[in-house]
């Protein structure tokens, strides 16, 4: 159970008076200085927050508006673009950057009165399922300290378990919300592709990066992603946002009615036996409520890893060019030409897993080799993209582990990337298809947490939200 309230009940504590905003951020240091040994967070914004809650509280005194989020802490993934501190990506590349512009979904929850008190760990670039990657530090899992916290947004999730914050954002452009959500007993919302504004957050893969939030139950999820959703100019990808929000639906009685497609394909090899019984255990309870349970299968799914692997180091080759030591970021000036210089700067700057996502990434976006693999790859991801489609004319939401393992051990992944890879299976189908889905705690395995996975058709965020609920409150 989390030391913090829900996010409306503190906002209307902090409204009539009830507590301050000063006494929030008091609240969520106390946490931070307790748990630093977990490895959480980059960057401590103290000096910051303070400033910005006596504001709030000022304004309060005043009687003036603070917002929907007034006086609340949060953490972000240290790849968002913040004014506030360095943002760093997790990467020696970017150790000293102070970033010129700020990321829009941060100033939307500025604006309505959140504070940031810290930037959280992260896999360098948002590349890993386990902070390992991280070039500062591994975060630790909450539940167990020789196990990781998931990834890449393990800081996120830890600091949101381990109460640092009511909520933090992070991104997922294959399993990165959801992942560590699983690996830390909290809510991890990945949106429809194009909900939230992706400006201002370090890019990995353009096509598939989403933000969210990690939240401790989903209506503190559904309140920050519709303050963060809606158009933005600078993110031409955007979609509208649903017409009633995502922050105000009905708490459903029961699912009687709703339709719930089993994804059998991803329930087989490699999935954790105890993981597995679980699943199976929550959807008897989704049963139990009223809804129909049918058996899908989603035929080019078990290509989606091999898809995602091809298309996020292409999309990772091309953003990474970008770090060339001389507009920004990580540079050596002993180099003695251009050359010299981006090789050293990219050597140094980049650790093992970028380099590697580069080298495969420039593979399968050479002349030789771009039918083979990259156009091929975007091919069966428009098949799956279809087969999703069809799926979602059956029935109304898909269903599935999040992760096939429990938290696993730190370093036991680590020498073998393909291994690291695999954690991705059950995550990557909902970036490569733009569906919404999300990472629900469904209790706890051998005192580690475990996650159930709901995806929804693309746009349909609000429905998604609404029987997540339902199902959140079967497991509280
Ligand atoms: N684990 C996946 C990868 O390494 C997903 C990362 C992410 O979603 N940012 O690519």
């Amino acid at each position: 159970m989390s030391n913090w309230p829900s996010i409306d009940v503190l906002v209307k504590q902090v409204k009539s008076g009830q507590v301050s905003a000063k006494d929030l951020v008091d609240k969520a240091f106390s946490f931070i200085d307790k748990n630093r040994h977990f490895n959480v967070l980059i960057s401590e914004l103290k000096e910051q927050a303070y400033a910005r809650a006596t504001e709030i509280d000022n304004k309060i005194k005043n009687g003036q508006d603070v917002g929907r989020l007034a006086g609340i802490p949060f953490i972000a993934k240290d790849n968002f673009l913040t004014f506030d501190g360095y943002t760093t990506a997790g990467s020696n590349m970017l150790r000293n950057f102070k970033a010129p512009y700020q990321a829009t979904s941060i100033t939307r929850l500025l604006d309505e009165g959140a504070i940031l008190v810290g930037k959280a760990n992260l896999d360098a670039f948002a590349h890993g399922a386990s902070t390992e990657n991280s070039d500062f530090m591994i975060t630790k899992n909450p539940f167990n300290e020789t196990r990781v916290a998931g990834g890449s947004s393990g800081g996120s999730a830890a600091a949101v378990a381990l109460d640092m914050a009511p909520f933090s954002l992070g991104s997922d452009t294959g399993g990165s919300i959801r992942t560590p959500a699983s690996f830390c007993n909290v809510v991890g919302i990945k949106p429809s592709y194009g909900l939230v504004s992706r400006s201002g957050v370090v890019a990995m893969a353009s096509s598939l990066d989403v933000i969210g939030p990690l939240t401790n139950n989903v209506s503190d999820g559904a309140l920050i992603l519709d303050v963060m959703s809606g158009p933005d100019q600078l993110d031409s990808t955007m979609i509208e946002k649903d017409k009633d929000g995502y922050g105000n639906f009905e708490p459903l009685k029961d699912l009687k009615g709703v339709k719930i497609g089993v994804l059998n394909d991803l329930m087989n090899e490699g999935l954790n036996d105890k993981i597995k019984i679980r699943t199976q255990e929550v959807i008897d309870s989704l049963k139990k409520l009223g809804a129909e349970i049918v058996d899908i299968s989603i035929p080019s799914i078990d290509l989606s890893l091999a898809v995602y692997y091809i298309v996020c180091p292409a999309e990772v080759s091309s953003n990474l060019s970008r770090y060339d030591g001389i507009r920004y970021g990580h540079h050596d000036d002993s180099a003695v030409d251009l050359e010299d210089y981006y090789l050293k700067s990219r050597s140094e700057g980049f650790g093992a897993e970028a380099k590697r996502r580069i080298m495969i990434g420039t593979y399968v976006l050479s002349s030789g080799y771009y039918d083979a693999y990259y156009k091929k790859a975007q091919q069966v991801r428009t098949k799956l993209i279809n087969e999703f489609k069809q799926a979602f004319s059956a029935v109304d939401f898909l269903v599935s582990p999040v992760s096939p393992d429990l938290p696993f051990k730190i370093g036991e992944k680590t020498d073998d990337p393909l291994k690291m890879y695999l954690s991705d299976v059950m995550t990557v189908a909902a970036n490569l298809t733009g569906i919404p889905a999300i990472s629900l705690p469904v209790g706890m395995i051998d005192d580690l947490p475990v996650g159930f996975q709901i995806m929804a058709p693309f746009k349909a965020d609000r429905q998604l939200l609404q029987v997540s609920e339902i199902v959140e409150r079967q497991f509280k």
